[in-house]
């Protein structure tokens, strides 16, 4: 099948709720993917943050497959024996007591959501139906009716009313915004420490610091959606840990399940999540024994802090490399190891036209909100691909007139 044959047959039969750049993959690597026509690229997007440990790691490919050959589906009507270790392992590792499994990033964020509403009722007392949730404008935590009702994105957001209730929303990054939104009926402060769909923005210095202290003095439950900028992808195990900040609910998914299944999970003291009793949540796949097996080995490969720490050495190379460059029609560029996002200024090229031209260039980057190009290498990357990778940028975006008008 040519590249032209795929995209076209997708095309008709699936729905048009993504616009792909124009390349079809068929094999993957480490760092590295290739076409159907063999052209390799290299892959400077991770599915968003889901293949930090690169594509086909070989633990954890073994670890599916030997789980594979044993039990993978159980529901939770019944044990099974990969659970229990992953939720110790994952309960180590974010300090917490416990572990919710669920599948989708978003079904985290709704567990956590539903957490703290049911946390305020039945510990803080709130009056029941009163709860109100605090949001930050910008925000990504997915795309549920729920979560949706609380974007201000309006491609995400419009005509998916009538929307839910219960949700405030302040400046990320505004500490006096936050003070001043909290009432007796506020149970949680819901933030993403790095907001990622949104060009990985940083939070101004001491922010979370602060939303932790204000949290802990009004009784509010600090969630972190660490669903992208989690599990190494920042330059820390967390986004949370470069500041020294524990929240009280953490939401993880994406590279959790190792670019091989769905695997999110929310994690919390037992006062918190101690609310949740037998029958009030659930999901037919959550905490299955494949996607345990799968996340064990994951939380394995984090424990050395080996990752982390050559997504912090080679995140500041990059983000130094880039700087230095001095590229004309920017804005800005920034990011927190191997996580960062050129701005361009608005006069010259899309984020999409850079994207295609880096395509062209072997290169798999993907622009967010029109003028922002989002990068983030597998963790593994080797370090001359990704210098090759950054020169690649810096001529694309020191070469005015390439525009390519060849997709
Ligand atoms: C991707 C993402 C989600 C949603 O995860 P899905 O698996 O796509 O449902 C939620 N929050 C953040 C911060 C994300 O980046």
């Amino acid at each position: 099948m040519t590249t032209d044959q795929a995209i076209e047959f997708e095309h008709e039969h699936c729905a048009h709720n993504y616009h792909p750049l124009p390349v079809v993959i068929h094999e993957a690597h480490g760092a590295w993917v290739t076409d159907v026509e063999g052209r390799r690229y290299l892959d400077m997007l991770s599915a968003y943050s889901a293949i930090n440990f690169g594509h086909g790691h070989p633990k954890l490919v073994a670890a599916a497959q030997e789980q594979l050959g044993l039990v993978t589906l159980t529901s939770r009507a019944f044990h099974n024996d990969r659970l229990g270790r992953f939720c110790a392992d994952l309960a180590r590792l974010t300090r917490h007591d416990a572990v919710l499994p669920m599948n989708s990033g978003a079904e985290g964020v709704e567990t956590a959501l539903k957490l703290s509403r049911k946390w305020g009722y039945e510990v803080k007392g709130v009056p029941v139906d009163q709860a109100e949730i605090i949001v930050c404008a910008g925000n990504f935590h997915g795309r549920t009716t729920t979560i949706v009702s609380f974007s201000d994105d309006p491609v995400a957001h419009d005509h998916y009313g009538p929307y839910t209730p219960g949700f405030v929303t302040v400046p990320y990054g505004d500490i006096d915004a936050l003070a001043a939104a909290i009432t007796p009926n506020t149970v949680a402060f819901l933030v993403e420490p790095i907001q990622g769909e949104a060009g990985v923005v940083l939070p101004p210095t001491g922010f979370l610091q602060a939303v932790r202290e204000l949290c802990t003095e009004r009784n509010v439950l600090f969630v972190a959606d660490e669903i992208q900028a989690g599990l190494g992808r920042a330059g820390a195990t967390f986004a949370c840990d470069l500041v020294g900040v524990q929240p009280d609910v953490r939401i993880l998914g994406k590279a959790l399940g190792g670019g091989i299944v769905a695997l999110s999970a929310v994690t919390a003291n037992w006062d918190v999540l101690g609310v949740i009793q037998p029958g009030q949540h659930g999901s037919t796949f959550g905490g299955n024994p494949l996607a345990a097996a799968i996340g064990i080995a994951v939380i394995e490969l984090l424990e050395t802090g080996e990752v982390q720490e050559r997504s912090r050495r080679l995140g500041e190379h990059a983000l130094q490399v880039l700087r230095d460059a001095a590229l004309p029609g920017i804005k800005e560029i920034r990011g927190s190891g191997l996580w960062w996002a050129i701005e361009l200024d608005g006069t010259g090229r899309t984020g999409r036209e850079v994207s295609l031209e880096l395509l062209a260039r072997g290169i798999l980057a993907k622009d967010t909100h029109t003028w922002t190009i989002r990068f983030a290498p597998p963790l593994v990357v080797e370090e001359s691909d990704l210098d090759h990778a950054l020169a690649t940028i810096i001529d694309v975006l020191t070469t005015p007139d390439a525009t390519s008008d060849d997709y």
